[in-house]
């Protein structure tokens, strides 16, 4: 069913004050999911990389009785997090930082390594976020074309670089695009790297990654290298991106410099606990990623039966060039119900679609084909 803007504005609005008088009774919190976000009469979100299931029920549990400590300052939860995580991944605790979100520890890793005169080289299309907070630092940002596979053009990234920069950014696998750098040609990258220079890899999408040829995670295959930072989300999989949790693993040296640019308490009781459980839910992690590898198999045949070539994805959504200018395709979706990803320039006639259940990929499908015909 479509649905005019000024009536979406009045429903989110009215679920939006619905949700803040709602007595926080125990089961309170499932009742506020729609059943299906088609039957609920919201838009289809294509457009953030989340997960559509959201999080599993064990982890939403952990949610709900977090709300009884909600008068606390989350200490004992912050630590607790923190301690899981380094034994996750073999290392100290203090070489790991929780952010408000990855995006928190892109800023801080900006903030604490940049400043006037500086050099941040990234690759182009990328995500944005450590450029944005690059450049409020006062640096000279270097952005530098993917090459023709979508990868990062490392040569080219090292050409740029030299002891005047603190920071490079690597986001692998690569959002907007979905494409993967190949880990040696990363690693031969960071060898030839400057003493000084930081590499911030932002493994966002690693658990969609994990089976691809070429892809290896510098957490759970680390090089020692004590110039490397690695960020990671609760915001993809794990389905908890309106929670916002990340965060940072790196030599405890590092780390030090960019705890005093976190947010005091920055992150809240619920999410650490939710977080707690999530990553030990292998179960639920396996399972997002195979739906996720199912929607991707079949975007992949839906296009091409389409005479479209997506640029190949490592990731829960899909890049591709639809010779028409983005933003007038991504409007046309909007105005039909469906949020797809705006447009990332140089590629201007690419969309970004996040991939969700199949339900709401078939009505992706319906609208791109009524488009398709209005040509
Ligand atoms: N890094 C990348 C590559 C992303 O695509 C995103 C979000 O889409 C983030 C970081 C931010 O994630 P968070 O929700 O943890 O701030």
């Amino acid at each position: 069913m479509l649905l005019s803007r000024r009536r979406f504005v009045h429903l989110a609005g009215g679920l939006a004050s619905a949700l803040t008088t709602m007595p926080l009774a125990a089961g309170t919190l499932r009742s506020m999911e729609p059943a299906s976000e088609l039957t609920a009469d919201l838009p289809i979100r294509l457009d953030s990389n989340e997960n559509p299931y959201g999080p599993s029920p064990r982890v939403l549990d952990a949610m709900r009785n977090a709300l009884n400590m909600a008068n606390r300052y989350p200490w004992r939860e912050y630590a607790g997090l923190t301690q899981h995580i380094a034994a996750m991944h073999n290392v100290q605790p203090d070489g790991v930082l929780l952010g408000c979100g990855s995006n928190e520890i892109l800023r801080v890793a900006a903030l604490a390594r940049l400043g006037p005169g500086k050099k941040f080289v990234q690759a182009s299309p990328t995500y944005e976020t450590a450029e944005r907070y690059a450049k409020l630092a006062g640096a000279e940002v270097i952005s530098v074309p993917l090459d023709h596979r979508f990868a990062h053009d490392l040569d080219n990234m090292l050409a740029h670089i030299d002891a005047g920069t603190p920071l490079v950014y690597i986001c692998n696998p690569n959002n907007p695009t979905g494409s993967l750098t190949a880990r040696d040609a990363l690693e031969g990258f960071i060898a030839k790297l400057p003493a000084t220079t930081t590499v911030l890899i932002d493994e966002a999408y690693h658990h969609y990654a994990v089976q691809s040829p070429g892809y290896s995670s510098f957490l759970d295959h680390p090089i020692g290298d004590e110039r490397i930072i690695v960020a990671r989300t609760f915001s993809k999989v794990y389905g908890l991106a309106g929670m916002r949790l990340g965060y940072a693993i790196a030599a405890p040296r590092l780390i030090a410099q960019l705890r005093p640019h976190i947010t005091p308490v920055n992150v809240n009781e619920a999410v650490l606990r939710s977080a707690l459980v999530a990553l030990q839910d292998a179960e639920n992690v396996q399972e997002c990623v195979k739906k996720n590898e199912i929607a991707r198999q079949e975007f992949f045949s839906q296009a091409a039966a389409r005479g479209l070539k997506p640029i190949n994805s490592c990731t829960n959504f899909v890049m591709m060039n639809v010779r028409r200018p983005t933003k007038q395709v991504v409007e046309y979706f909007r105005t039909r119900n469906v949020w797809i990803g705006r447009d990332f320039p140089p590629l201007e006639t690419y969309i970004r679609v996040s991939l969700g259940k199949p339900e709401e990929m078939k009505e992706f499908w319906r609208v791109y084909d009524s488009q398709a015909q209005k040509s």
